[in-house]
């Protein structure tokens, strides 16, 4: 199988958008990697960006939606891979940080640019779409990093923000009211500021993502896809 196949079967997966990047963009990646598939995924429906409460066998922790379409299409993937015959794993969002950034490795892979929002924004969803990897012990031809920057610098995305965690100083997370690991003080303003549609669901603030003009309008076939998905 060669790149362009793979790229092909990622889209075939369910994944909007495919590059390939050599391991040296990801430090954690597993030994044998010798190519990695860098996936994104167009999320046109608010719902990607509810989070869900689990408190289970021990472990209490908001879990986001998005994240399990992730794994379950990019393991998926990697299944299809090792059934062609090839090595390869998809990328676990426990601990992704450690093993790959990957809006660095997003803009490596030709998907976007990095936008004044701190975000990969892509030229056809704009900030709406979320990576994740697939590893793969193949020697596959690698994308590069676009050649045309086209965020607007309109700083919409500036405005929008309720806290001013983004702005001309760059990102501020301890300002960022979407953090995971919120300080007890964050917490406090996320429980005044986020909202919560049940008691164990709650909506993350994406008014960054909103206010970018790059990539607004919906296709109307992705819903079909959405839904199928
Ligand atoms: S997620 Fe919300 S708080 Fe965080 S930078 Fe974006 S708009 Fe600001
Ligand atoms: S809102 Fe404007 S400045 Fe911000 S990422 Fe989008 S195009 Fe760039």
């Amino acid at each position: 199988m060669n790149a362009a196949a793979a790229k092909a079967l990622a889209l075939e997966t369910g994944f909007d958008k495919a590059g390939i990047v050599g391991p040296e963009v990801a430090p954690g990646a597993p030994g044998w990697t010798r190519s990695m598939l860098v996936l994104g995924l167009a999320t046109l429906d608010e719902a990607f960006d509810y989070e869900i409460y689990i408190a289970y066998d021990g472990h209490c922790r908001w879990h986001k939606f998005v994240y399990a379409v992730l794994e379950a299409r990019s393991a998926r993937l990697a299944g299809c891979l090792r059934a062609a015959g090839l090595r390869a794993d998809h990328l676990l969002f426990d601990d992704s940080i450690s093993v790959i950034d990957l809006r660095v490795a997003a803009v490596a892979a030709g998907l976007g640019v990095e936008g004044l929002n701190g975000l990969v924004v892509s030229p056809e969803y704009g900030p709406r779409i979320r990576f994740t990897a697939v590893f793969a012990a193949a020697d596959w031809q690698r994308d590069g990093a676009l050649g045309d920057y086209y965020c607007l610098n309109c700083t919409r995305c500036w405005g929008g923000c309720p806290t001013a965690a983004i702005g001309p100083q760059g990102f501020d997370r301890s300002l960022c009211i979407a953090e995971f690991n919120p300080t007890p003080a964050m917490a406090i303003r996320q429980r005044e500021m986020q909202t919560y549609p049940t008691p164990v669901t709650r909506s993350q603030c994406v008014a960054c993502l909103a206010a970018c003009p790059i990539g607004q309008r919906r296709p109307v076939e992705r819903w079909v896809d959405v839904r199928r998905g």
